[in-house]
């Protein structure tokens, strides 16, 4: 039976420590969070989750990216993991778009992010890759990368009107794919 670990909520402190980097990615510990993350974004349906927030203070993130009722053009990846992930640059464009995020429940917001970055992580089979990533994908790269520096994705809301509730979201949503 697989078991889905409890996500750190906002006011945690794991969520705000900066992450430590894995030495070796063959360890068995390893190896084990990996399956458990991949296994908890897939039974919340989320497109990413960080070490951290299953109280695992490692630079260690999985990307799911689907499509969802906002992003429907959203690629659909098997769930990636990256390791001792980095962002190496990025372009000039910053785009403001929905976010929300499972530490912080029932809480979206309009995040400024960068349009394209390139990156560099490790593989599950120790490989170095870089990566350039546009769009959606790069967002959810920012946000988890945010995860292991401790940071929410309600400390990038550059203006507070940008912070909704779950359930107003859901609301201009609806009335903007009409
Ligand atoms: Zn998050």
């Amino acid at each position: 039976m697989i078991k889905i670990p409890a996500i750190a909520q906002v006011g945690e402190p794991i969520l705000r420590n900066q992450a430590k980097p894995i030495e070796r990615i063959s360890d068995y510990t390893i190896i084990e969070l990996i399956d458990c993350l991949i296994n908890t974004a897939i039974a919340k349906k989320g497109v990413g989750i960080a070490a951290p927030q299953i109280s695992q203070s490692f630079r260690l993130f999985i990307i799911a990216s689907h499509p969802s009722e906002r992003y429907p053009h959203a690629p659909t990846m098997e769930p990636t993991a990256m390791i001792n992930p980095r962002l190496l640059s990025h372009g000039e464009e910053v785009v403001k778009d929905w976010e929300g995020c499972l530490s912080v429940p029932n809480v979206r917001g309009l995040v400024p992010r960068y349009q394209s970055i390139t990156v560099e992580y490790s593989t599950q089979q120790g490989e170095t890759k870089q990566d350039i990533l546009t769009d959606f994908v790069a967002r959810i790269f920012q946000h988890e990368l945010d995860h292991l520096d401790g940071i929410l994705f309600t400390d990038r809301i550059t203006d507070s009107a940008d912070l909704y509730t779950e359930a107003e979201y859901r609301q201009i949503i609806a009335q903007n794919s009409k």
